[in-house]
């Protein structure tokens, strides 16, 4: 499947349809428990040193979207350190090997970010093993699906937005004193955030919270810090998060509305990160930037 980034080609053939070969996962589900693997870059991602000697922080960075950018951001010069939970440890150590490769530092930190003590301890560490912070990125979320509000536990609910919208408000709390002028931070909101889908509704809901929170904090973060805040709405994409808790039915139509009529590939999205994180974005804060094919986020 990864193709070469570089060469012209027709976007819509450049990678595969919906997915036929769908497994529902429990969450959080793994890449390792994928058969068909999403292009996280690992083959096809080429840097060139837009982000030299920084020191980076993403949350979920083990699979999915968050690895290709880990990826990228290795491969663009700068230090990583990847958050994930306990049991994605396989898919993290794959990452933590490209992010070597590259001739980066990796370090990995475990955790549940649904606590606000490990969100503070997930800063500090990687304050303290990566030697500072320049880029934040909160790209962590829970999905699952409901059939609908009055099958919607509380338990889900306090769930979503604990690890969607607290623990990006505890995480940015803890790393902005860190931060010096020039850093920035790149969040991961979706098109769910601006035309919900029923089933997630809940979900939905958290995404729109991360882009409101997005453009509430970039007025303040670079009048008082210099740092600039933006976030990055991806439309439908292949990893592990459709398949954790997901709908098989919905899965097996992944991207199909979409006029490419396929989903995207976390690789799809990772030079946005990578533009957002770096000095070339010097004069973007406060936006949300859609990588939706062709969905939009009006
Ligand atoms: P993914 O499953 O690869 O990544 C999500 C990650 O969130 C997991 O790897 C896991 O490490 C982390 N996570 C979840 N709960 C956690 C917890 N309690 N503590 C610590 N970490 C936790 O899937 P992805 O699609 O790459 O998701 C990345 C982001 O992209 C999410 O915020 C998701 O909402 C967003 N997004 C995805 C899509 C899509 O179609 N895949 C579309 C729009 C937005
Ligand atoms: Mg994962």
């Amino acid at each position: 499947m990864p193709t070469d980034l570089i060469t012209p080609q027709d976007p819509r053939s450049q990678y595969p349809g919906p997915p036929t070969d769908v497994e529902i996962q429990s969450a959080p589900g793994t890449e390792t428990a994928m058969s068909v693997k999403p292009d996280c870059g690992e083959l096809s991602y080429k840097g060139s040193g837009k982000l030299a000697g920084r020191k980076a922080l993403l949350t979920g960075a083990d699979s999915g979207i968050g690895r290709a950018a880990a990826i990228a951001f290795a491969r663009e010069g700068a230090d990583v350190a990847i958050s994930f939970l306990p049991e994605e440890q396989a898919d993290a150590e794959e990452v933590a090997k490209y992010i070597r490769e590259a001739g980066s530092k990796a370090v990995l930190l475990p955790g549940d970010i649904s606590h606000e003590g490990f969100c503070q301890r997930l800063v500090s560490d990687a304050v303290d093993q990566l030697g500072g912070l320049d880029i934040l990125v909160n790209n962590a979320g829970k999905m699952g699906k409901t059939d609908g509000i009055l099958e919607t536990s509380t338990e889900r609910f306090d769930m979503l937005m604990k690890t969607n919208v607290y623990a990006l408000f505890w995480i940015t709390k803890a790393a902005l004193p860190h931060m010096k002028p020039g850093s920035a931070i790149v969040n991961t909101t979706s098109v769910q955030g601006y035309e919900p889908s029923a089933n997630i509704f809940d979900y939905a809901m958290t995404k729109a919270a991360i882009a409101n929170f997005t453009k509430g904090l970039s007025e303040p973060l670079m009048e008082k810090h210099g740092i600039r805040i933006n976030a990055v709405a991806p439309g439908p994409i292949w990893t592990p998060l459709q398949e954790a808790d997901g709908s098989e039915e919905k899965l097996k139509k992944l991207g199909g509305k979409t006029p490419y009529k396929r989903p995207g590939q976390p690789v799809e999205l990772a030079p946005v990160y990578v533009l957002l994180a770096s000095q070339e974005g010097s004069y973007i804060t406060g936006e949300i930037y859609g990588v939706t094919g062709g969905m939009g986020i009006a």
